[in-house]
């Protein structure tokens, strides 16, 4: 570098941004932030940085020549996949958007080949979630099994009017077959019963 060229970039880096052009286009990089162009239940994704990558690679680079090593790291990153995560109050409004960047490690997809964009922290309560989900879900069923189990029992205390099939024993087609499952008046009469038995 001759000594005429070192002393005029000498000379621009002392100069304010309004009068040295590569200041003002970084500190114009330096305000470009990413914005979400899609957000639905929750969640803020297909993040977009009014920028091209190649511009977003030169800005980068020109700002580490002149020497702003954060401002070129933000450059190199914020391109970057985002966490969709949104916490939402209880009034559904957007309360606030993660939008942290991802690392390759955290570009996961779904089974289904669906793409999840989740930060480790995201990422784990969501699993956390589902876990709860699938808990309370087996819990369910078997409560439903129960209640189902439970009311069989009762009807079957019932004697059945259609088919004449006794207390204890199942009900039979008009061939005599077990039906598998009891005569609708058997479980009306059933039901009706344990109503007022919980009425009483
Ligand atoms: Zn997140
Ligand atoms: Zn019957």
């Amino acid at each position: 570098m001759s000594n005429e060229t070192k002393s005029a970039k000498l000379r621009s880096v002392g100069k304010k941004p309004s009068e040295d052009p590569v200041a003002a286009v970084l500190l114009a990089a330096s305000k470009l932030r990413a914005i979400p162009t899609y957000r639905n239940y929750g969640q803020a994704s297909n993040w977009i940085v009014p920028a091209r990558d190649s511009l977003l690679i030169s800005l980068a680079d020109l700002a580490e020549a002149r020497g702003d090593e954060a401002l070129a790291e933000t450059l190199r990153k914020i391109n970057r996949p985002r966490c969709t995560h949104v916490d939402e109050d209880e009034d559904g409004d957007d309360a606030e958007i993660c939008a942290e960047i991802l690392r390759d490690r955290d570009l996961r997809t779904t089974e289904h080949g669906m793409p999840i964009r989740l930060c480790p922290r995201h990422y784990l309560e969501m699993l956390e979630d589902d876990a709860e989900q699938a808990r309370r879900w087996k819990e369910e069923q078997r409560e439903q099994q129960e209640k189902d189990r439970a009311r069989r029992e009762r009807i079957l205390k019932v004697p059945c009017e259609r088919c004449e099939a006794p207390a204890g024993q199942k009900c039979r087609t008009a061939k005599g077959v077990f039906c598998p499952e009891p005569h609708d008046a058997r479980c009306k009469t059933a039901d009706r019963r344990t109503r007022l038995e919980v009425e009483n």
